[in-house]
């Protein structure tokens, strides 16, 4: 009943548009007019458009299955069933922001989430290497000081990430350290997870206090949403810290917090006890311990991605 125009990159095997972005209204077109547009050297097999839908398209030529080198299976695979996100758009996504997302998550080491059925069904974590593993993806055996070795992947470059997302990674979560000094922090992430009945601005107020208390101690912060319930206060260190340095440092803020404020914050990982309260998770700063990146999507309905905000954005209603 009504014609739009649609920006697109092309369409799935299964007829849903690929990276859709809504343009505006034609009224100056009737829908009798619309048919699916082909590509001139395609088939020439005029459709008419399902009801209400029209595309004046505009389809960028690509090789589809394949995004910065790295080949993808089954690029029409629907990772978000209600998102219509396939996993060439997710690979075309990381494409498109790899300016910024890289640099969250090259040379360090990863946890990564892996859902081969989709967001919504039987995802798991992973931190070890599997078979069919991307050559891309870097792997080296990290030893601590007592012994233990362990391995670890890391990613150099964009083909890096898309390997992963080859292997239907749809959330990435890194340690706060580099390949190159695993033994020490070279970020702190407070992490603050609202319990049952917490209402989001009161998620907001917790991170600007997180803010202050940084400030005080001389230490520039910004926030991320989560993609989730929360909110992440990031500190990238001017220097690394070591592991016992930073886990206290961490420790102390989200005590001083639970000591100042017992109605509102909470420093202890009990479940029970938060229902009201935000907990003020510093567990995040030890070594091996991860958070999401940020612009990693999420594994949960929708799609959703971490993503920066800047302190003035962060008000009610954003
Ligand atoms: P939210 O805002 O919904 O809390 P979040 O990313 O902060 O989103 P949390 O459940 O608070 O989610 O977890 C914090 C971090 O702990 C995660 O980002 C992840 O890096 C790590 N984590 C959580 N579960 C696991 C797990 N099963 N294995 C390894 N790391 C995990
Ligand atoms: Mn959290």
């Amino acid at each position: 009943s009504l014609v739009a125009e649609i920006e697109f990159r092309g369409w799935t095997g299964d007829d849903r548009l690929r990276h859709a972005a809504f343009k505006g209204l034609r009224e100056d077109k009737t829908v009798r007019e619309i048919v699916r547009e082909r590509p001139a050297d395609a088939p020439a097999r005029a459709r008419p458009a399902g009801a209400g839908t029209a595309a004046v398209a505009q389809v960028r030529k690509r090789t589809a299955g394949e995004v910065a080198g790295v080949g993808l299976t089954h690029p029409d695979r629907v990772l978000w069933p209600d998102a219509g996100l396939t996993k060439q758009g997710l690979a075309e996504y990381y494409e498109a922001v790899a300016e910024w997302v890289l640099p969250q998550l090259v040379d360090r080491p990863l946890s990564l989430v892996r859902c081969p059925n989709g967001a919504e069904a039987g995802c798991f974590f992973q931190k070890h290497s599997w078979a069919g593993l991307g050559k891309s993806i870097g792997r080296q055996t990290v030893t601590e000081e007592n012994g233990d070795a362990e391995e670890v992947l890391f990613i150099r470059d964009l083909a890096g990430l898309v390997s992963l997302v080859q292997s239907s990674v749809l959330e990435i979560h890194p340690w706060g350290a580099r390949m190159a000094d695993v033994e020490r922090a070279d970020r702190i992430v407070m992490d603050l997870d609202p319990g049952e009945g917490v209402a989001f601005p009161d998620v907001m107020t917790a991170a600007r206090e997180v803010r202050e208390r940084l400030a005080a101690a001389k230490l520039e912060s910004f926030c991320k949403t989560t993609g989730g319930k929360g909110l992440h206060v990031v500190v990238p260190l001017a220097g690394p810290a070591g592991w016992a340095e930073t886990k206290a440092f961490a420790k102390s803020l989200a005590d001083g917090m639970a000591a100042d404020s017992p109605g509102r914050y909470l420093a202890k990982a009990s479940k029970s006890a938060r229902r009201g309260l935000i907990y003020v998770d510093y567990l995040r700063n030890g070594r091996g311990a991860t958070a999401v990146a940020a612009y990693s999507t999420r594994a949960r309905p929708g799609a959703p991605v971490s993503l920066p905000v800047r302190w003035d954005e962060l008000v009610a209603g954003f």
